[in-house]
């Protein structure tokens, strides 16, 4: 297997199906989805809904798919150390739970809103359905930004939160977890209110949420799950690309838990991380970026700028370097047109939800770049959350290996899944993705009916 960045990509087979630059669909209007094509949920819902049409989905179920079942937005108090009172928005959307409970993360982010987490909360929906777990989808958040707030601040933040939405959640109906700005501490925090004010039910309160800290009902290996998901894929995917894992040079946007889990195992495979960057800064190493130094940095001082084992260099500098993959593992949409043109990779494995636009993704195509979809490539944390609520509700601990393997399990059956509806249908990737993840929501549904 060759293992140079600089060798073109293996010769690949241009799909017939992709998505249009001007997809649009009846039930776009039918469920009152936003016209601005810029708006995320827009986007996110259209992808599934181009799947949907390549796979023949019957309408009725496009139109379920659509929208979410439920819409929660809650306003609450909290005192801040000065003694003055704040007031905070929270918000919990589920999805669909077709296939068990709702389940997905809570952001803790200044820019959250309803639409961010409603395109969040509809993605999980399809990540559990490809994944293959017993869960629906769900997300929430808190519109706070957790690096401005004392610890004691964040804990009544967050307990005050869990107390408004806690007549929605539960451990068999409504499972939250981590998200971008929110912790393990910030999990422990969520399943003791939710204990406490759920005392007198008797459920096992501690599988309410998954990603608790490993001594707290935690599970091993759910803090680098997501990572090691987005690992499992690459080594899945890549060898089809003529590129070995061990040899590869990778370049990573957004160096928090996604990022730096992928850039560590990845290194520790082989593999040199040549390009980093985050909110603060854009670094650049041809010999290779100390990935473990690097989180250590980042854990420290709270971003990658000033890290003394790289040079800081510009944004376009950062996605010209020639790589192998190019781990986008930040926010949503944030490889747009200028961004795909600019990337000089021959994988995109997305790391982080939602991070390339339509448009962005429509030049990654036409330049045949491989893009290894969300859904996908960063299952591996909800996986794990799931084994967490397994453990849990079994009074069971896994250990790590068994943890790891059944990881892989999942992982290489939803790959498997998606390359199949690929060379079914003729598609690109995240297409095929949809469409194995729809395949199981159709199923369930052509057996259950709809109530009445
Ligand atoms: N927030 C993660 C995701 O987007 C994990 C969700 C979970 O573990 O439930 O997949």
């Amino acid at each position: 297997m060759t293992t140079l960045a600089s060798r073109p990509a293996a010769k690949q087979h241009r799909p017939k199906n992709t998505p249009p630059s001007n997809f649009s669909s009846p039930v776009f209007d039918e469920v009152g989805l936003p016209s601005d094509p810029n708006n995320l949920y827009r986007q996110t819902v259209g992808s599934m809904l181009y799947a949907a049409q390549v796979m023949n989905l019957p309408n009725g179920f496009q139109l379920i798919l659509a929208q979410p079942k439920n819409e929660i937005m809650v306003h609450f108090p909290v005192r801040m150390d000065d003694g003055s009172y704040r007031l905070f928005k929270g918000y919990r959307v589920q999805h669909n739970n077709a296939l068990g409970p709702f389940k997905g993360g809570l952001r803790f982010h200044p820019d959250v809103h309803l639409d961010d987490v409603k395109s969040l909360s509809f993605l999980m929906t399809m990540k559990c359905s490809l994944a293959g777990l017993p869960y629906g989808g769900g997300k929430g958040g808190i519109k706070v930004d957790p690096r401005k707030h004392s610890s004691g601040e964040m804990e009544r933040i967050v307990r005050r939160f869990t107390t408004a939405i806690a007549h929605n959640i539960g451990p068999d109906y409504d499972i939250p977890a981590p998200d971008v700005g929110s912790s393990a501490q910030h999990m422990a925090w969520i399943a003791d209110t939710y204990s406490f004010l759920s005392e007198a039910t008797g459920k096992n309160a501690n599988a309410v949420i998954t990603g608790k800290p490993v001594e707290s009902g935690g599970s091993l290996g759910r803090e680098k799950a997501t990572g090691q998901g987005v690992v499992d894929t690459l080594e899945i995917m890549l060898p089809e690309l003529g590129l070995d894992i061990s040899h590869i040079t990778f370049s990573v946007l957004g160096y928090g838990n996604v990022g730096s889990w992928a850039g560590r195992i990845l290194a520790a495979k082989g593999g040199k991380m040549t390009a980093v960057a985050d909110h603060t800064g854009f670094l650049k190493n041809e010999k290779g970026i100390d990935t473990v130094a690097l989180a250590d940095h980042v854990a420290k001082t709270g971003g990658v700028r000033g890290f003394t084992g790289a040079t800081s260099c510009t944004k376009e500098d950062f996605y010209k370097t020639k790589v192998d993959v190019f781990v986008p593992a930040a926010l949503e949409q944030m490889v747009q047109e200028e961004e795909a043109r600019m990337l000089n990779c021959i994988v995109v494995a997305e790391g982080a939800n939602a991070p390339t636009t339509p448009a962005g993704e429509r030049v990654l195509l036409e330049r045949g770049i491989e893009v290894l979809p969300a859904i996908l490539c960063n299952a591996g944390g909800v996986t794990v959350s799931y084994f967490e609520w397994v453990q849990n509700l079994t009074f069971h601990s896994w250990e790590l290996d068994r943890v790891d393997r059944e990881l892989n399990k999942h992982m290489v059956d939803a790959a498997n899944r998606t390359k199949a509806a690929r060379q079914k249908y003729d598609c690109d990737l995240r297409t095929a993705a949809y469409i194995a993840a729809l395949e199981r929501l159709r199923k369930v549904y052509e057996l259950r009916g709809i109530f009445p």
